[in-house]
């Protein structure tokens, strides 16, 4: 099982096999199902807050708010938000936000959108969940930064309290704002280390608005050992993802998808462990890859890269991670223990302290072991069962 994708401890990972023997009988190879993956603990690490509304909130929040929406029926407002639909550019699928955080506005719309996401995750055995967002756009009615970063935390609060799912909040500088802008949340983002915020990222139209631009606010971050990631080759080149790493000294990538175009890049992301957390359905929907068969998911994974599947949008892109794990399953033909080895993979890439981490794997890897045997086991007592 030693692997060049188990880089730093391949025993403490120990990913389980399909040909598990359990009570000496020899079990049947195991069929990935949708089931199955729901099933797994699984990691969240991008997904964004306003981007991962229920439908039905939405249309509440507007109604109780007096907002006007462009329909007031979840099937007009799906079809308003082009939710699951390919939108053909980063700039296109970006406009569904308008509609979204035009009901952000106010400390319960905040409360609510952050409790529900994270029940939504643990409802599909998420256990980690990092949410991000970007607080300065959420302050059309007058909400003070501090109060909206304080009142999403109490959300993921709630959350926990009733389901148990960890949580982390990465704040969001925005490209397409100004590099000012940036600072000033880099230095919110620096006041809330520990203090259930857990990193910062670089979001928003990637054309025509260089990582570099906004150096010093990751300057400052780094200075205060906060952990940071950034959008790159996603709507442009692997020039993206190499600002990223050395302007802006990102500890993992978001998306990353034309990392593929630049090999000594590619090797440099690969030595260095740096994670990149793919989102393949909403690479459809932006255009950053035609269709999900032409991924390059499965090439990263078995070059060796870190690899994690993440949603984005869980409303926009209309999924989930149980979901996203089937269409590369069905897409890209990834197994079993190719499955299991990039959830794994997603427990490791969290921006969470290291012993807490470790507690974590460990748990994680007995459960994955656990649920696979339980599946096995299930099927021979279906094979026996009489006709
Ligand atoms: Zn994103």
């Amino acid at each position: 099982m030693a692997s060049i994708r188990d880089d730093e401890t391949p025993s403490a990972t120990g990913i389980p096999s399909t040909e598990r023997r359990t009570d000496g009988e020899a079990l049947p190879p195991l069929d990935v199902s949708e089931e199955l993956i729901r099933a797994l603990p699984k990691t969240d690490l991008h997904c964004h807050l306003d981007g991962s509304l229920r439908l039905k909130t939405i249309l509440e929040l507007a109604e109780q708010q007096k907002v006007k929406l462009p329909a007031d029926t979840e099937d007009g407002l799906a079809k308003a938000i082009h939710m699951g639909e390919n939108a053909g550019s980063l700039e296109q699928y970006l406009t569904a936000f308008d509609v979204t955080l035009a009901v952000l506005q106010t400390e319960e719309a905040l409360y609510r959108a952050a409790y529900e996401l994270a029940v939504d995750c643990a409802a599909e055995n998420v256990r980690y969940l990092e949410v991000r967002y970007a607080p300065v756009l959420h302050q059309k009615k007058g909400l003070k930064l501090t109060t909206i970063v304080d009142t999403v935390l109490e959300g993921l609060r709630a959350a926990k309290r009733e389901t148990g799912i960890k949580t982390g909040v990465l704040i969001c500088g925005i490209r397409h704002i100004n590099p000012h802008t940036s600072l000033r949340l880099a230095e919110l983002c620096v006041a809330y280390k520990n203090r259930g915020v857990v990193g910062f990222d670089l979001a928003g139209a990637e054309s025509n608005f260089p990582a570099k631009d906004h150096k010093e606010a990751f300057q400052l971050i780094l200075r205060n050992n906060v952990n940071c990631t950034a959008h790159a080759g996603e709507a442009y080149g692997p020039e993206s993802i190499a600002q990223a790493i050395h302007y802006l000294g990102a500890h993992r990538i978001g998306h990353g998808t034309r990392l593929r175009e630049d090999g000594d890049l590619l090797n440099y992301v690969n030595d260095h462990r740096i994670p990149l957390e793919i989102c393949p359905s909403s690479n459809v929907q932006t255009g950053a890859v035609a269709d999900l068969a032409s991924h390059p998911l499965k090439f990263y994974f078995d070059y060796g890269l870190r690899v994690t599947i993440n949603t984005d949008n869980r409303l926009i892109t209309d999924t989930t991670v149980t979901k996203e794990m089937w269409l590369v399953h069905k897409a890209l033909g990834l197994s079993l223990e190719d499955l299991t080895t990039i959830i794994v993979s997603g427990f490791k890439s969290g921006f969470m302290p290291f012993r807490e981490k470790q507690d974590m794997l460990k748990a994680v890897n007995a459960e994955i072991e656990r649920t696979v045997a339980q599946f096995q086991q299930r099927n021979v007592k279906q094979m026996k069962r009489p006709a």
